[in-house]
């Protein structure tokens, strides 16, 4: 018995040991989320301030993730057709304010890479308010300036459908032969010098490649892109090509690597067919429930379906191979981290909410990342993006 007490005592000992050290190094880091879907919850009147049982963000478990800062997106779903797209993005821009302002105690609006550190240092969460998809902005350029004021610092300038001076990745790739226009317009070069000027960062996640290497022409800024994962390792027409991350990278920008399992793992969605066939009754009973917001009831079908779920998930492995990927082609100053978390229904296994995070940092450090590196990936690559962003605005 003793010999075996001895070894119980001696990984218990090395166990805490590793456990308190990654967690002492992700703690200390500013750790920031470049994409989360969390303000469609709220729009569904779910309390985020408290630990809630749904979706992968709330302020505890943001907290207990150890995260500094997070990139709350504005996203108006396109047939959501009952009010124009520039009140309903104002009505979600008034909600997180407000959320923020009710909530000071815990979680802070910040407007620039100061902000997050001053939020970080007095122990709150850092919001940051960005736009997927230019919708709200539509064709006028005055709206840029307004959304600016109003705390936006990101814009991706498409979702899956496209706007009317910038085209899609879905399009582009999926129904080209519908395209009036295909990649930025002379009005969608117009945005993105407006953009740079104001110092709104340039987010091409769901762009279409031609608009992408339209806006790297035109634009003299760092880019990103905040929810995106690589195409080599997973071919998906949301995912980068090679030759866009190293642009990225050139344009001295970063990539939020996505944690969306059909962008993570290029079986996934083969995988997802099958069981979604095998139960089909089950699942067709959850959608009859849930007429409303597709995230919602995609979020439904998937608790529904967790076991099956749990035996083809890709893993926080899969997640870091791709953090790898970028960092090994372009360089470790070109990555960041961008969930997607309440905009995807799945999450890969080992970081299956925010509270996991700190399962990344102690995946890296086994990897052998240094600290310093792990600070540049967790956040401080971001934070260098938007003070440079910030440095560049050219006054009116
Ligand atoms: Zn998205």
């Amino acid at each position: 018995m003793k010999p075996k007490l001895l070894y119980f005592i001696f990984l218990t000992f090395f166990g805490f040991q590793n456990f308190s050290d990654f967690m002492k190094i992700h703690k200390e880091a500013i750790v920031i989320d470049l994409h989360n879907d969390t303000v469609q919850r709220m729009l569904n009147k779910e309390d985020i301030s408290v630990r809630t049982k749904t979706g992968h963000i709330d302020i505890p478990r943001l907290r207990e993730g150890g995260i500094d800062a997070a990139v709350f997106s504005v996203w108006i779903p396109p047939g959501n057709k009952s009010k124009p797209y520039f009140a309903q993005a104002k009505k979600q821009i008034d909600l997180l304010l407000n959320f923020a302002k009710k909530h000071s105690q815990q979680i802070v609006t910040a407007y620039n890479s100061e902000d997050i550190l001053r939020i970080s240092k007095a122990g709150k969460i850092a919001l940051m308010l960005s736009m997927e998809g230019a919708h709200p902005v539509g064709d006028d350029l005055k709206h840029l300036d307004y959304f600016y004021e109003r705390g936006v610092r990101s814009i991706m300038l498409t979702w899956n459908n496209s706007t009317n001076w910038a085209t899609s990745a879905s399009d582009e790739t999926q129904s080209p032969a519908k395209l009036k226009h295909k990649g930025l317009t002379g009005l969608g070069k117009k945005f993105v010098k407006r953009m740079d000027e104001l110092g709104i960062i340039i987010d091409v996640s769901h762009a279409g490649e031609t608009t992408f290497w339209d806006v790297i022409k035109t634009s003299t800024n760092p880019i990103i892109a905040s929810h995106s994962a690589v195409a080599s390792i997973c071919p998906n027409h949301r995912n980068l090509s090679d030759d866009q991350i190293k642009a990225i990278a050139a344009s001295g920008g970063i990539i939020g690597v996505n944690f969306a399992p059909w962008f993570l793992d290029s079986e996934f969605v083969e995988k997802e067919k099958v069981i979604k066939e095998q139960n089909k009754a089950r699942i067709d009973s959850v959608r009859s429930v849930w007429k409303g917001d597709a995230l919602s009831r995609e979020a439904a079908i998937a608790r529904l379906m967790q076991k099956e779920y749990d035996k083809i998930l890709p893993t926080l492995n899969d997640l870091v191979n791709h953090i790898e990927y970028v960092i090994k082609l372009a360089g470790v100053d070109y990555v960041g981290l961008g969930s997607d978390f309440d905009g995807i229904s799945v999450a890969p296994k080992g970081v299956d909410d925010v509270t996991l995070y700190p399962n990344i940092t102690k995946e890296l450090i086994k990897r052998g990342y240094s600290k310093k590196d792990l600070g540049k990936i967790l956040g401080g690559n971001f934070l260098r993006v938007l003070s440079e962003v910030e440095k560049r605005k050219t006054p009116n």
